[in-house]
């Protein structure tokens, strides 16, 4: 901002000033910005725009977990939600329209990849969020788990950081960072190497080749012991550890002989492991384990010395929760056109169940109380 402002003509620390306006204030007017002159803000203007993301839609949860429709300046939307009280407050937020790894369980990976996201795009949905629920200026967390794949953004996705980052802006602490992805093992060497370093989630899902090469298409090119091999390089601060993210796929990778294998494959690493009971949408072609079927898994890896924690799903009723993003209207692919038919329908049952007129299928709960340790090394 301060090079823009240079070559149009006026002093380098009016791009800094701007910027604060920006992100630490939230104000999008030129005309608002009263420490620019008269003169100046009406330059700025015409010469500039300022816009985008902009709220185009909101649904909230039962549970307070807000979803938020957000349309891009080319009339595209991504979708960025806000949980409170995890305890802390979180955005979860996107890096593309949709996602081209097409992992078996995921709806957004049905889309297939409408396009990467800017810098500004994705910054521009923590700026515009914080300043919606109030929260700029305190101590937030932000996780990369909305739509997309972020490292395969690399560029935008590190730019967004560093922007974040920024002092005069939301100050936003790559410690309060987490970063998630399938490992795409060229951008996670690079990210090893980056000064300023989000926390890092990698989605495992599966212990061994086959099975992992089943359900996230990205394993066929970047095998799993070459993943592992990369976990164990990547440097971590004293107290950090890798988060191992594994979604349960009831009778695919949720026996105790998985989560065995899974112990002895994270031996030697700094990590901790959040289970994801799979929120089911129609269209997955998968089921949620039941509470009994998570917890003894759970266990085995507890009992193992393995920090595991299991994911709470937040928003499941307003399809907000893990992997259930997806924008209608975009590109009409086969599975986004099929996934989209069949949720809508499932919408309609949940606000029924909303309403307390039926029981959810087969008995399943939502997986009871808040996210829950239940061991520790
Ligand atoms: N593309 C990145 C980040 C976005 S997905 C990644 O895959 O890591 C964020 C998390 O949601 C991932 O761990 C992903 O595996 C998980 N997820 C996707 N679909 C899900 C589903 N239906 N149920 C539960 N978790 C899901
Ligand atoms: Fe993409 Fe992540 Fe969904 Fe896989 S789980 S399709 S990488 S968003």
């Amino acid at each position: 901002m301060e090079q823009a402002l240079a070559d149009f003509g006026a002093p380098r620390y009016r791009g800094r000033q701007i910027f604060h306006w920006i992100y630490r204030q939230g104000v999008t007017d030129f005309g608002a910005m009263t420490n620019l002159g008269r003169e100046l803000r009406e330059r700025l203007a015409v010469t500039f725009a300022l816009g985008p993301p902009a709220i185009a839609g909101r649904q909230t949860s039962a549970d307070g977990t807000t979803k938020f429709l957000l349309r891009l300046a080319d009339g595209r939307h991504i979708e960025t939600v806000y949980i409170p009280d995890t305890p802390a407050q979180t955005f979860c937020i996107s890096t593309q329209v949709g996602c081209a790894i097409g992992c078996a369980f995921c709806l957004t990976g049905k889309m297939g990849l409408v396009r990467h996201l800017s810098a500004g795009e994705i910054a521009g949905q923590v700026r515009v969020l914080a300043h919606e629920t109030g929260l700029a200026g305190t101590a937030f967390n932000v996780v990369l788990m909305g739509m997309g794949e972020p490292l395969h953004n690399y560029e935008a996705t590190m730019k967004a950081l560093r922007i974040l980052a920024d002092e005069e802006g939301l100050g936003v602490h790559p410690r309060r960072v987490t970063l998630s992805t399938v490992g795409i093992l060229p951008a996670l060497e690079r990210l090893a190497t980056e000064p300023l370093m989000p926390n890092l989630a990698v989605s495992l899902h599966a212990t061994t080749d086959e099975q992992r090469s089943r359900l996230v298409p990205a394993n066929r090119r970047y095998a799993l012991k070459d993943l592992i091999d990369a976990c164990k390089r990547f440097p971590l601060g004293r107290r950090r550890r890798i988060t191992f993210e594994y979604v349960l796929l009831e009778g695919v990778n949720d026996t105790p002989e998985d989560a065995r294998r899974l112990v002895k494959l994270l031996n030697g690493i700094k990590a901790k492991v959040n289970l994801l009971p799979l929120n089911e949408a129609a269209g997955i072609p998968f089921d949620r384990p039941d509470d009994d079927r998570v917890n003894a898994f759970a266990r085995v890896l507890a009992d193992r010395g393995v920090t595991v924690s299991v994911r709470k799903s937040r928003g499941r009723d307003i399809r907000a929760a893990c992997g259930q993003l997806i924008v209608e209207g975009e590109r009409a692919s086969s599975g986004q056109t099929l996934a989209l038919a069949m949720t809508s329908e499932q919408g309609k049952g949940q606000r029924a169940l909303e309403q307390g007129k039926g029981q959810r299928a087969k008995g399943k709960g939502e997986g009871k109380g808040r996210r829950s340790e239940v061991g520790s090394r």
